[in-house]
């Protein structure tokens, strides 16, 4: 079941990559297992899948014990930085940095453990108050402040789109983060490693690939609804 839950994905994903005229190949799907068990993870994995998307260190530490090694751990939720040294070596992208003082703490940790980390900038591209992430205006200054560190790299900006019933509000959204991206390169000429875009969910991951996402980090439509009763 799971499998043709992810069939599914995998067409539309296709479908909206050529409506772009994108090539489908450049879209990253990341299966996000939050909350989800082992052995779902596992079927998801025979299906051939490698990136997965946990939003707890607590559950990449634990999954990633068990589960194949070469399976690429994305980290997507709100980081602390007291567990930033337990995380760094195990997720393959942070998407989720929303703080200089996050983005300070990476670095000193890859400095220590002699390694790079790559990132992406977290945006709260609609200015929502409970969200994270930097405004659209603060981005420009936190490039030129993180791309200075040592042992971080940043790759290109997530955004979480709010919560809509018609998933067309939020392409205006997804629009602006991919003109940021624009931008940026465009200002940062030598700095090329700003490239993904990491944005679209279950219920928003197909306009998000006709306005340029790279990466789509989809749950729901893969595992199933999540319980957070336990
Ligand atoms: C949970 C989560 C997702 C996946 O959400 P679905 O609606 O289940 O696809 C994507 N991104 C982030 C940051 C999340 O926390």
């Amino acid at each position: 079941m799971l499998a043709a839950n992810l069939e599914e994905v995998e067409q539309r994903i296709k479908a909206a990559a050529l409506r772009a005229g994108r090539n489908p190949e450049d879209i990253t799907l990341i299966a996000v297992s939050k909350t989800k068990p082992v052995e779902m993870i596992q079927e998801i994995y025979d299906c051939g899948i490698r990136e997965f998307g946990e939003n707890k260190v607590q559950e990449i530490c634990t999954k990633s014990e068990i589960l194949p090694k070469d399976i690429n751990w994305h980290m997507i939720g709100h980081l602390q930085r007291n567990k930033v040294k337990q995380v760094i070596d195990k997720a393959c992208l942070i998407h989720s940095v929303d703080s200089l003082r996050l983005a300070d703490e990476i670095s000193s940790q890859a400095v220590k453990k002699g390694i790079e980390v790559d990132i992406l900038l977290e945006v709260n591209i609609a200015n929502e108050a409970t969200k994270y992430g930097f405004m659209k205006e603060e981005v420009f200054d936190a490039v030129d402040y993180i791309r200075e560190l040592p042992g971080i790299t940043i790759r290109g900006l997530m955004t979480s789109a709010p919560f809509v019933a018609n998933s067309e509000d939020n392409r205006e959204y997804f629009h602006d983060l991919k003109q940021l991206c624009v931008d940026l390169r465009a200002k940062n000429i030598d700095n090329s490693t700003i490239e993904f875009l990491s944005m679209g969910m279950t219920n928003d991951y197909e306009v998000a690939i006709e306005e340029g996402a790279t990466h789509v980090r989809v749950g729901t439509a893969i595992f199933g609804e999540r319980e957070y009763s336990i």
